[in-house]
């Protein structure tokens, strides 16, 4: 069986820029991988060319079997998009948005109620668009991505900038969406929302992966795992990092909790932050 999405050296420029460089993924119904990088890092050019709105310089792009750009129309069919822009109309209300949507999918007295429910809009469903947050603009910009039940879904940033109740609703509805069967490609800057999200997780830095496995994976090949352990000492507070994967590590930690005056003692795990910092030598602040 084929995976859901299949990319082979794909490269795309904006003029001398290059913002796509060799990016080569695969990836597998229900699964849901997370691009991270910075911004400017190549990640929505990437999502443009795998849902057909730009054209790759080179490589080839296979989704559901089927190949870009050749099927790109049969492949938007079955495809669910959210992207930041804001394209939803703000006179209508959010069940008429969909409606709306569904319309052009061929999709005709379809029950939206569920779909709203899931995402906390159902008591404003009613309501015109022009009166949501932005939360409940993503929110239904959401759940308009899932309307002819997508085999796949691009997210662009799916909880940048939202609320926590929104952010949480929507991680909920990408989560049942892979549970569903769906393949999810999701792109972040933030190594929370990666690490919660994703089954795998791409580093894209300078237009190409630089590191693709599981957020688990990951912490253990490239992370330093760390004891914090702090304690009174004189008038002040003394703090000793001890990494466990050190020779040495454990005469050095008993050494430092057989003191008076211990306070606290944390094992911290390597962040994907760190990881991405020591794997392309910069951060994923713009
Ligand atoms: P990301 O999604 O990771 O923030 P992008 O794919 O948007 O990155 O951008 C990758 C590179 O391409 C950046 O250098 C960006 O400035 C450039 N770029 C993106 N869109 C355009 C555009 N429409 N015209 C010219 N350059 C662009």
């Amino acid at each position: 069986m084929h995976a859901a999405i299949e990319v082979k050296d794909l490269e795309f420029s904006y003029g001398d820029i290059k913002a796509v460089d060799g990016v080569s993924v695969e990836v597998a119904k229900g699964e849901i991988l997370g691009f991270l990088g910075p911004n400017g890092a190549g990640k929505s050019t990437t999502i443009k060319m795998l849902t057909g709105q730009l054209r790759p310089d080179a490589g080839s792009i296979s989704v559901l079997g089927m190949t870009m750009p050749e099927q790109t129309v049969d492949i938007q069919a079955r495809i669910g998009v959210c992207f930041e822009e804001k394209n939803v109309y703000e006179n209508m209300s959010g069940r008429e948005n969909l409606d709306f949507f569904a319309r052009l999918y061929g999709i005709k007295h379809k029950d939206f109620d569920p779909f709203l429910r899931n995402v906390g809009l159902i008591d404003r469903a009613d309501d015109r668009v022009s009166t949501y947050s932005k939360g409940m603009r993503q929110r239904l910009m959401m759940t308009r991505a899932m309307i002819n039940d997508p085999e796949i879904l691009f997210l662009d940033e799916p909880t940048d900038g939202l609320d926590p109740v929104s952010a949480r609703a929507v991680r909920a509805v990408i989560k049942s969406e892979a549970e569903r069967g769906a393949a999810v490609i999701l792109t972040t800057h933030d190594m929370n929302e990666a690490d919660q999200l994703s089954d795998r997780v791409a580093f894209i830095n300078e237009g190409r992966i630089a590191a693709l496995d599981t957020p688990e994976n990951l912490k253990l090949k490239h992370g330093q795992r760390s004891v914090r352990i702090r304690s009174r000492s004189g008038g002040g507070v003394e703090e000793q990092v001890i990494a466990l994967d050190d020779a040495g590590a454990g005469d050095q930690i008993r050494r430092a909790v057989d003191v008076e005056g211990l306070m606290t003692i944390h094992t911290e795990e390597a962040t994907l932050e760190n990881i991405f910092i020591e794997l392309t030598g910069r951060g994923l602040d713009a």
